[in-house]
This record gives C-alpha cells, structure tokens and sequence, in this order.
C-alpha cells in the first residue's frame, strides 16, 4: 500500500526530496531501468547510492 508514494525520495540517504531543492534524477549507469535521485547534500558530500534494482553502487 505504501509502495506508490508520490513523494520522490533520495536514492542515497532515503529521505524526502522537497520540490524546488537542488535535487538530480538519472538513470541508473549499470541496468538503466532505474531512476536514481539524490539530493542537494548528497550530491554536495557524494554520497554511495545504490540501485534497489541491480544493487550498483555509485558516487
Ligand atoms: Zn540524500
Ligand atoms: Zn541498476
């Protein structure tokens, strides 16, 4: 039931994005099936994500 949230989450630190924050979406580089999305800070101190869907790790 609390599968489809509309509230986009970043990939890295698995909290809410609020919308209008410096917030970056891309695909996933090694399946390409999943959207990965970070945060500003995450993205600032580059922080590992890792896809649910292949499990690549990436900064
Ligand atoms: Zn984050
Ligand atoms: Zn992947």
């Amino acid at each position: 039931m609390s599968e489809k949230l509309s509230l986009v989450t970043c990939t890295s630190c698995g909290k809410p994005i609020p919308p209008g924050s410096e917030s970056t979406k891309f695909l996933c580089p090694n399946c390409g099936e999943i959207q990965i999305k970070r945060d500003g800070k995450c993205r600032k101190f580059g922080r590992l994500y890792k896809c649910p869907n292949c499990g690549f790790q990436g900064p």
